[in-house]
């Protein structure tokens, strides 16, 4: 973003935006000073009918069907001195004291959707028959579920204390990534398991455990990866 008299003058894109075809109006982070890397961003708020405002194709997934994903071009995009959010460079900071909230977010879904996973799956193979018995009888169900059962309910304790540390203003990042880290990728888990007691009919679109089981993929990669996570925790850990 350049700045031009009482305006700013935006060119950029960005791949991967959630809502991105649907939106109205957007918080763009753009480089405003290029010498000073993180501390030369500022953060905008951006009417996308403003012309030079481009919204891409939907970006075809497997999974998360219920939200668009989108590309979205800056062109000259022009916008008004008083759309800078906050102070100027200061965008970064602004980005880095949010994160933590979207991370506590994640793992509220991700808790959720184990939990829909899980009541589905118990629903099935408590019914589901196979030589002679359901699949919930066989030993390896119990013990799949009991184990997926133990792990979620170890990540739900960890959900509640990141909660009420979040609601003091005393949840810290590392807290935040243990959580995004541990929660998504027992969702992960949790879904391909409970997919595998489906049998075949867990593959089928039929059966809500084969959405579970897509949408959850992509939850260790958005909103910072799994390895960017151990990185985070790492840093507290040992230092940078
Ligand atoms: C469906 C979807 C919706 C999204 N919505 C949004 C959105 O609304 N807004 C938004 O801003 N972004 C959004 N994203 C972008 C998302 O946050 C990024 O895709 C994600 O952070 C990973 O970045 P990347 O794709 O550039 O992967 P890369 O950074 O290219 O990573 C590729 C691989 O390298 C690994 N890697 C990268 N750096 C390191 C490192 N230092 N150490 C070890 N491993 C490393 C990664 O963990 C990963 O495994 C969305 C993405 C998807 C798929």
């Amino acid at each position: 973003a350049v700045r031009d008299g009482d305006e700013w003058v935006i060119n950029g894109s960005k791949t991967f935006i959630t809502n991105g075809l649907h939106c109205g109006l957007i918080v763009l982070a753009a480089k405003t000073d290029t010498s000073k890397g993180a501390k030369g961003i500022s953060l905008f708020l951006v009417d996308s009918s403003l012309p030079g405002f481009k919204k891409g194709k939907g970006i075809k997934k497997m999974g998360q069907h219920s939200n668009d994903t989108a590309e979205l071009f800056f062109d000259n995009l022009r916008v008004p001195a008083n759309a800078l959010l906050g102070e100027e460079n200061k965008g970064f900071i602004y980005l880095m004291q949010e994160l933590p909230r979207e991370r506590l977010g994640l793992g509220s879904q991700a808790v959720g959707a184990c939990e829909g996973a899980m009541a589905i799956t118990a629903d099935y193979v408590t019914q589901r028959k196979a030589f002679g018995s359901t699949i919930a009888q066989f030993q390896n169900t119990r013990f799949k579920m009991a184990e997926l059962r133990a792990q979620l309910e170890l990540t739900k304790a960890y959900l509640k204390q990141c909660e009420a540390r979040f609601k003091l203003g005393a949840m810290t990042t590392e807290e935040a990534s243990i959580l995004k880290l541990m929660s998504t990728e027992l969702q992960v888990k949790l879904t391909h398991e409970c997919l595998q007691l489906f049998g075949g009919y867990g593959y089928t679109e039929e059966y809500p455990i084969s959405r579970f089981f897509t949408d959850a993929r992509v939850q260790t990669i958005y909103a910072g990866t799994s390895e960017i996570m151990k990185e985070v925790i790492a840093r507290g850990e040992l230092g940078r």
